[in-house]
């Protein structure tokens, strides 16, 4: 009940507030904070995904500076050798301003990972993109870029269909819940039904053979993965779990020493209030968290 205020008031929180709440969900704000913070993951022996933050981007100026804010990422990995990839949301590449701009950024920044042998994974995001998102994935993998993959949401009910489709040529996925907002026509709303849908669609990944990148906080989907991933054999070179920086640390840590492979999504940049915001309204002890933090108790 007082998270669902909470979270309902969010808006009206203070900035100072939700960002000293929602510090342990971001790296920080510039390069040097996202590379502390991978070198202490890759020290209790997890990989990690950086990503900037920032989407929506609706200028072919901005769209430019978020694609050299990403090759300066990819080079910052290179120069510290950290085990790293990266994350890329195609909006704030310029997807809303033109397919093929958009295409040649996107491009640009896998090509330069490939040379120095990191991988790309391309975020989903909400529904009106997502057909062009896998179209691209596709366009770069025709076009010769195999450090690359998509994301599929088990909320999406068209997702099925997706998976059917990408496992024919040997995708790499991140199997998610999905974070956004969307009509009950085209996606799943309740618990469950997004819970056995990703229950479905990690064994038709899994038995195709792609390599999977099981993302999620869940008990119940890391136990049914674990449990599936023991049965079949999956050899550990064909999943890894993946988690949310900040989010079940004690879990994250578990399952490393289980022997499974783990990386952590890393996001850091300028334009950390709606990523915040979106972490703050899933954790559930945000309440307590706020409510401490305007009271200015344990921060
Ligand atoms: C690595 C990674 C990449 C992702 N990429 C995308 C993407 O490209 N597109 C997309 O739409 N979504 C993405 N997501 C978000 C995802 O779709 C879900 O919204 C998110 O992971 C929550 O779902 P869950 O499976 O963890 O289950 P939930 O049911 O939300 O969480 C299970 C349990 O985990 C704990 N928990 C979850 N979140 C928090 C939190 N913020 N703080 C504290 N505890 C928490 C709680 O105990 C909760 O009961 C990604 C998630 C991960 C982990």
């Amino acid at each position: 009940m007082l998270n669902t205020l909470i979270a309902k008031s969010l808006p009206i929180v203070p900035k100072p507030i939700v960002k000293a709440v929602a510090s342990r969900y971001i790296a920080g704000e510039d390069i040097p904070a996202a590379v502390a913070s991978v070198r202490s993951l890759n020290a209790i022996r997890a990989k990690a995904t950086i990503d900037v933050l920032g989407e929506f981007v609706s200028s072919r100026t901005q769209a430019q500076e978020e694609t050299a804010m990403s090759h300066r990422v990819v080079e910052a990995i290179h120069e510290h050798k950290l085990d790293s990839g990266l994350s890329v949301k195609l909006t704030s590449l310029g997807l809303d301003i033109e397919d093929e701009f958009c295409y040649n950024n996107v491009f640009g920044i896998i090509k330069r990972a490939k040379e120095i042998g990191r991988f790309v994974r391309l975020d989903m995001e909400n529904s009106p993109y997502t057909t062009k998102t896998i179209d691209i994935y596709k366009r770069l993998r025709a076009d010769g870029l195999d450090n690359t993959g998509v994301v599929i949401q088990s909320y999406m009910r068209r997702s099925e269909d997706d998976v059917r489709d990408l496992v024919k040529m040997n995708a790499s996925f991140r199997l998610c819940k999905g974070i956004y907002k969307e009509h009950e026509s085209i996606a799943f709303q309740g618990y469950e039904e997004v819970r056995n849908n990703y229950k479905k669609l990690l064994p038709i990944m899994m038995e195709a053979g792609c390599y999977v990148g099981i993302a999620t906080h869940d008990d119940e989907l890391i136990d049914f993965a674990r449990h599936y991933i023991a049965k079949h054999s999956i050899a550990t070179n064909k999943y890894e779990f993946q988690m949310l920086l900040g989010v079940r640390e004690s879990k994250r840590d578990e399952l490393i020493r289980e022997g499974h492979a783990m990386r952590i999504y890393v996001p850091f940049g300028h334009d950390w209030y709606g990523y915040s915001v979106r972490r703050l309204k899933e954790n559930p002890d945000m309440a307590g968290h706020v409510v401490k933090a305007m009271f200015g108790i344990g921060q």
